[in-house]
């Protein structure tokens, strides 16, 4: 479903993504791991495009999105994020937060919107707060709604930047025990994670990344069980 080429990005004279490929069938859940600073969220700002590659391509079924004339509008709308900071609408309820999009990107009626909305607020547990603003809920709460949310754009690929690292330990489970369902529907994913027990759990292909190369890319099986490189070796020891 999507194909990354030897794709670059630079900050000024900083070279912070230097050669990155990969390939992502439909269906499978990639994790990315890597130390601080080796350009894991950039590559899915890159991705989702949040900021412009300076080299390279993203192929998004067979055809290039970097190309000029390709529509990325339509192809932003198949591409969701979740962030670690949530990104709510403050001023808006539950509900409202998970219809606005799917009106305005996606030309949704109200109530089709607010069914679907529904839908997904019940796959996290959170539809009993549909009328809540954002600062009523916790931020475990917070997180299972901007799921629900980038879930009711019914979105291709959805890439995931620790979604869990601004949670306190209480509430990481029930948003990870979110992530793994929606993994179990078939749901493309991309996402970068220090939970390495759930990486290992429900990731088809992991990726170690170091100074912005894929230093490593195997199975979960053998990342976290038989590294090969001793950069992935040295990183995951800091986890066990
Ligand atoms: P962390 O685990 O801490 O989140 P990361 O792997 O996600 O790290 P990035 O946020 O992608 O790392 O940053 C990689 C490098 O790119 C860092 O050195 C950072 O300072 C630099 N960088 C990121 N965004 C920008 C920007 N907009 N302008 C300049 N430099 C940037
Ligand atoms: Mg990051």
């Amino acid at each position: 479903i999507l194909s990354i080429n030897n794709l670059k990005k630079t900050f000024g004279e900083h070279e912070v993504l230097s050669d990155i490929s990969l390939d992502v069938t439909a269906g499978e859940v990639l994790t990315i791991i890597g130390p601080s600073g080796s350009g894991k969220s950039t590559l899915l700002r890159c991705i989702n495009l949040l900021e412009q590659p300076t080299a390279g391509e993203i192929i998004y079924n067979d055809a290039n999105v970097l190309a000029p004339g390709y529509d990325i509008t339509k192809y932003r709308a198949k591409v969701g994020m979740v962030f670690q900071s949530f990104n709510l609408f403050n001023n808006l309820n539950v509900l409202d937060n998970c219809t606005v999009g799917q009106q305005t990107v996606l030309g949704r009626s109200k109530e089709e919107a607010e069914k679907i909305a529904l839908e997904n607020l019940a796959k996290v547990g959170m539809d009993p707060y549909i009328k809540a603003k954002p600062r009523q809920l916790s931020g475990g709460q917070m997180q299972r709604v901007a799921i629900a949310r980038a879930v009711s754009m019914d979105p291709d690929i959805l890439l995931f930047d620790e979604p869990t690292s601004a949670l306190d330990p209480e509430m990481v489970d029930d948003v990870l025990d979110s992530m793994k369902a929606l993994a179990h529907t078939g749901l493309t994913m991309i996402l970068v994670t220090h939970e390495m027990g759930f990486a290992k759990d429900v990731s088809d292909k992991v990726i170690f990344m170091d100074q912005g190369y894929v230093a490593e890319i195997g199975t979960p099986e053998q990342i976290f069980n038989h590294p090969t490189e001793a950069r992935t070796q040295e990183f995951l020891k800091r986890y066990l």
